[in-house]
């Protein structure tokens, strides 16, 4: 199969989601067509982005025009206008589209996305305020979860685990959780082995069942 991950990609809303996401998409050399309903928008970004337009995504007739139908993927980024953010959506699922996301803004606008056909439905404020809390509750200085019950945690070592090598720790078995990677100061991120032992001042990368891994972030 083709590697598809650098075709260009229609990225519709440009509010403050949109915006970043079309941003960092051009950032990393990926060819965008950006397109807003409100002029300003498009004026803001107009030097940033090449291919930027004023358009009304909830005509079909305008999509065809700006040669959507050839895209392969597509991200509905509105969220405040739930009408133009399904109306979109099923455009873009009537044209056929591989690789349609939406960001939705509820539960319920997530659940009709997904029922219209969008194979991908994030939700950027409830997974940023779930992380957050994380962040704020703890002493992980990240948090990504990786699926429904499986984390990735960026935190300080237990005590414990201090000048132990990791094959001798008996982490997996006494917390269910595997230490992926390891950052002293100064240094740059490396594998962690049976033989990495850590020091006071490093940085670990944990992965695990989500519950096991907030654990381990909380031992002293
Ligand atoms: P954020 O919370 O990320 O700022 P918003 O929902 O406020 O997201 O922004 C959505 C953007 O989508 C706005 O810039 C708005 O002008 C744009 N938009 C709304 N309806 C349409 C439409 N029918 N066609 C194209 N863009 C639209």
């Amino acid at each position: 199969m083709a590697d598809r991950n650098n075709d260009p990609v229609v990225v519709i809303g440009l509010g403050r989601f949109g915006s970043a996401l079309a941003l960092e998409l051009a950032r990393r050399g990926t060819e965008v067509l950006a397109l807003d309903n409100d002029p300003r928008h498009v004026q803001r970004l107009a030097g940033e982005i090449t291919h930027i337009a004023t358009a009304d995504a909830t005509d079909m007739a305008t999509l065809r025009q700006l040669g959507v139908p050839d895209f392969y993927r597509a991200v509905v980024a509105i969220g405040s206008d739930i009408e133009a953010s399904i109306l979109t959506a099923s455009l873009l699922v009537e044209l056929e589209i591989d690789h349609i996301w939406a960001k939705a803004v509820s539960k319920q606008h997530g659940r009709i996305l997904d029922r219209i056909g969008v194979h991908h439905v994030v939700f950027p404020e409830h997974d940023m305020g779930e992380r957050v809390a994380h962040l704020v509750s703890g002493r992980m200085l990240d948090y990504m979860q990786v699926d429904e019950n499986f984390a990735l945690v960026k935190t300080l070592p237990p005590k414990d685990y201090v000048g132990v090598p990791l094959g001798r720790s008996n982490l997996r078995r006494k917390h269910g959780v595997t230490i992926v990677a390891v950052k002293s100061p100064g240094e740059e991120f490396t594998y962690a082995t049976a033989e990495t032992e850590l020091r006071y001042g490093d940085v670990v990368i944990v992965s695990g069942p989500t519950d096991r891994v907030e654990r381990f972030a909380e031992l002293p």
